[in-house]
Formats: C-alpha cells, sequence, structure tokens
C-alpha cells in the first residue's frame, strides 16, 4: 500500500471504555507534522466518560486479576502476533501522525510485539517465595498480588510504543489499565487496544481516553480507583504528576527526559564513532529520551570525529519534528548557542518546506554556559565540546540534574570499568547505542525520574508483595 493510501486511510479515533469504541464528548484536531494540515481527529473525553472508565476499569481489574497467569500470557502472545500481521498499516498510520519515516514506524510496532511476547513470558514467572518459618506448624509467604487499576500517561514520539511499554506489564501483572495516550498521536494507541480487544482481552481490562491532559489526569488521579500512575514525558510535567499522585498515596513510575552525554576517548575510532553518533541521534528526529545529545570528545581526535559526523549529519534524510512548539524550542536553543561562540557546523535553520522540517543540526566548539549544554534539545540537534582528561570529562557528563542515558566509545578495559562506574546515569552503555531490549530494564536516575520499564524489574512496578503467615492450628 503507497504512503499516500495510508494517509487516505488514516483514522479517527475514538475512545474505547468497557470493551466498546466510545464517540466521547468532543473531538480534538490531529495535524500531521510533514503538513501541518489536520490529519483526522480523535474523541474527547468528559467527566461522565473518565467516570465510565474507571467503573470499567474497576470491574476489568476483578475479571482479570483473578484470570491465571497462563491465560493472561495467551491473550498477550495473540496481540503480539496480531500486531505482527498488521505492522505496515499500524506503521503507516504513525508515520503519518509523528512525523518518523515508515521503516522506522513498522520497527516501532514489531518492538511492541516483542514487549508484549517478553510481559507474557513475565506473567508467568511472577514467582512469589516462602521464608524459613522461626515456628514449628507456621508458614510464611510472599505473594506477589497486582496492584489495582493502572493510569497510564504517554506521550506522542513513540505512539505504539510508549503505551505498550506501560500496559503489557501491567496487563502480565494482572492490573487493569486506562490509557491516555498523547492526543498528538492516537492512532498508534489505538492499534494496540484494538490488537488487544482483538485478542480476547476482557472488556474493562483496557480502557483508552483522550482530552484535556491537565484535567484527566487531574481527575483520574484522585479517584480512589486508580492505583498506580505511570507517566513518560517532560520533567516540568513528571514533577505535577508525581506530586498528584503522592497527594493521593498512589504508587508511580516516572520516565521524564534525559540530556544523554556521550563520551569520546582518545582511543576510540573517531570516525566510526561518528557516524554511528549521528545515525543514533538523528533518529526520530531526536524525540528520543535517550538520544546522545552532548558529545564529550577528546580534544586529540575532536576534528577528525567532528568533521565525520557533520559529513553523516548532511546526507541524512530525516522526518519533521512534532508541531511547531517543538520547532520553535529548538531553532531558540540552536540561535543561543551560536550567540554563546559555538559554530554551526550542520543544518540550523528549517527550510521553506510545510510541515515541522528541521534538519540535522550539528554545532561545534559549544561553550558550557550555552541553554544547549543544560536544557534537553529533544530535536535533531548535537552539541559537540572537547576535553583533555576523563575526569574533567566525567565531570561534564554528570553536571546535571539529568540522570536517564549515558554512552561512552573506549577501546580500554580500564577506562570502560570508570565509565561504567563513574557515569551517573539509569543507562550506561560502552561502546554500542543500540543495546535496549524488552529484557533490559529502562529508567533512569534524579531529574529523570523513577521506576523501571522492561526487563524483570518492569513488572515489579504493578505488583505488591503480600505478606501472608499461615499457622496451622
Ligand atoms: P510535555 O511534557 O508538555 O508533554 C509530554 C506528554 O505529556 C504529552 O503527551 C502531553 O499530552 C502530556 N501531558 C502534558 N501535560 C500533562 C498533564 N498535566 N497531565 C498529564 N499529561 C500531560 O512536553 P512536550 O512539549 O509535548 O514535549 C517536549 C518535552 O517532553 C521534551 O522536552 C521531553 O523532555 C519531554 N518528552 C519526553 C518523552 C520521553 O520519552 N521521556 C517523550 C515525549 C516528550
Amino acid at each position: 500500500m503507497t504512503l499516500a493510501k495510508i494517509a487516505a486511510d488514516y483514522p479517527d479515533t475514538q475512545l474505547f471504555i468497557g470493551g466498546c469504541w466510545h464517540p466521547g464528548t468532543g473531538r480534538i484536531e490531529v495535524i500531521g507534522p510533514a503538513s501541518g494540515d489536520v490529519i483526522g481527529y480523535c474523541a474527547a473525553a468528559a467527566a461522565s466518560d473518565l467516570d465510565d472508565a474507571l467503573a470499567a476499569a474497576q470491574s476489568g481489574f476483578c475479571i482479570w486479576a483473578a484470570t491465571p497467569a497462563h491465560d493472561r500470557a495467551v491473550v498477550l502472545r495473540r496481540a503480539a502476533d496480531i500486531l505482527e500481521s498488521r505492522a505496515q498499516l499500524i506503521g503507516g498510520h504513525i508515520s503519518i501522525e509523528q512525523g518518523k519515516p515508515i521503516g522506522e514506524a513498522v520497527a516501532e510496532v514489531q518492538y511492541s510485539a516483542e514487549v508484549l511476547r517478553w510481559n507474557a513470558g513475565e506473567a508467568e514467572r511472577t514467582y512469589g517465595r516462602v521464608i524459613p518459618s522461626r515456628q514449628s506448624g507456621e508458614r510464611l509467604m510472599v505473594l506477589p498480588e497486582p496492584i489495582g487499576p493502572v493510569l497510564a500517561l504517554t506521550p506522542w514520539n513513540f505512539p505504539i510504543y510508549q503505551p505498550v511499554a506501560k500496559i503489557a506489564p501491567a496487563l502480565a501483572a494482572g492490573c487493569s489499565v486506562i490509557v491516555k495516550p498523547a492526543e498528538e498521536t492516537p492512532a498508534g494507541a489505538a492499534a494496540l487496544t484494538k490488537a488487544l480487544n482483538d485478542a480476547g482481552l476482557p472488556p474493562g481490562t483496557l480502557n483508552m481516553v483522550f482530552g484535556n491532559p491537565d484535567e484527566i489526569s487531574s481527575y483520574l488521579i484522585s479517584s480512589p480507583v486508580i492505583r498506580k500512575v505511570s507517566f513518560t514525558g517532560s520533567v516540568a510535567v513528571g514533577r505535577t504528576i508525581g506530586a498528584r499522585a503522592g497527594q493521593a498515596l498512589k504508587k508511580a513510575t516516572l520516565e521524564l527526559g534525559g540530556h544523554a552525554p556521550v563520551i569520546v576517548c582518545p582511543d576510540a575510532d573517531p570516525e566510526l564513532t561518528a557516524r554511528l553518533s549521528a545515525e543514533h541521534k538523528f533518529r526520530n528526529a531526536g524525540q528520543v529520551c535517550v538520544s546522545a545529545s552532548r558529545f564529550i570528545v577528546h580534544r586529540s581526535i575532536l576534528d577528525r570525529f567532528s568533521d565525520a559526523f557533520v559529513e553523516a549529519a548532511n546526507l541524512l534524510a530525516i522526518g519533521p519534528l512534532i508541531n511547531a512548539r517543538r520547532m520553535a524550542a529548538v531553532e531558540n536553543l540552536v540561535c543561543e548557542a551560536v550567540n554563546c561562540g559555538a559554530k554551526l557546523a550542520a543544518g540550523g535553520t528549517k527550510g521553506t518546506a510545510p510541515g515541522y522540517y528541521f534538519p540535522p543540526t550539528v554545532l561545534s566548539n559549544v561553550p558550557p554556559e550555552a541553554r544547549i549544554m543544560q536544557e534537553e534539545p529533544f530535536g535533531p540537534v548535537a552539541a559537540i565540546c572537547a576535553y583533555d582528561r576523563l575526569e574533567e570529562a566525567l565531570q561534564i557528563a554528570n553536571s546535571l540534574s539529568f540522570g536517564l542515558a549515558a554512552y561512552a566509545f573506549t577501546d580500554s578495559s580500564d577506562a570502560a570499568e570508570r565509565l561504567i562506574n563513574g557515569l551517573d546515569a539509569g543507562i550506561v552503555l560502552i561502546n554500542s547505542f543500540g543495546a535496549v531490549y524488552p529484557e533490559s530494564p529502562f529508567g533512569g536516575i534524579k531529574d529523570s525520574g523513577f521506576g523501571s520499564e522492561n526487563g524483570a524489574e518492569g513488572i515489579q512496578g504493578y505488583l505488591h508483595p503480600k505478606y501472608a503467615a499461615l499457622t496451622h492450628s
């Protein structure tokens, strides 16, 4: 199917409550970032729809928590197969609504299927344990139980992966879910919801709403039905969500922003590292929370690295940014850095094409006081600076309040050990950008949030370890 045909078929998205699709009580325009035009609509929920979703999540929880883990796993695996069989069409819709190239969008759907499968296995591995008792005739047990109905709040940069990263472990654990995906990219989340429904998920187990994000999160977090909140987005909104969850004494997982450093040691191959860096940096137009954004390069290879990075960046064609707001934010950061003395080595100005396209941009010799060295660009901008000693590189890397991902390239095992130990981040990758899988835990420290998605840790956020003691009379 051609992209034009997929675009023509871009679906309007309804609410999904209690196993049925609902038109909601209003509608929100969905803007295609490649054109800036309206490509469709998603339904908006009123308070009465949210009440219905809460009631559905409560009754869905009763059914799903009592469903054997094996049967829950069967549904998740069936949904994974369905997603894979629909990957081209769903990928096309994601590409249209989010702006990423279709190949990246299809890969996102396939990766989401893998996340469902990993969590299906995790459902079957929610082992409890027996604690040796001090008394004869007494048995002490730890029994993992689903925490209750979950509120999942997800952003627009990965329209299907972000929802599945929360929904899959929650369902695996036996929780029901109300998901509020980003209004910018509703079709990806709706395709996941449909796949799970088609796979046989009981009504009420998964519910999906859209509307005013602030009003919805405030209303739902304060409801006694919701027992856990999981949010992915900016640090600023994360603070609000975390404060609301704290006020209501709800467990929370917060996956927030990052400003990942890349330390390139003198013994790394500058050209190869630069090519890998450019491919990674500009994926999804840089709108990735683990996107490398500060390249801290040993002075002895700085010129070779920078030249190769610029050459690779100039060869890349990337998709548009999500909206005009992001484009203005990125442009501002670039202008400010140049005013501070950074050299604009590639890109830097938007073209005349319609939509929100901003070219791969490379800033070299960026001074530490430039705002881009402190603020997450969340766009296609790479900032390069030099270092002389490894301690200095670590100091620059660790100087921000973010602590999500950090990368380093070196041929020395000693340096690799020092970097793994010294980098202050939840995720540290040496000599690669790609080692992130459904089976590896993903989460930040400091202002990048708390809690893990994926890995054996992911499902733990949705379980409560009930302690039970049985004394035989
Ligand atoms: P934002 O924080 O305003 O929005 C991010 C998401 O949060 C959106 O989907 C939005 O609908 C939702 N949101 C906003 N206010 C909310 C509220 N009060 N309650 C519940 N949900 C709310 O950010 P933005 O301007 O859309 O995107 C840019 C920034 O967002 C970036 O700087 C980046 O840090 C962050 N972001 C992070 C990720 C990630 O993967 N960690 C993804 C997207 C955006």
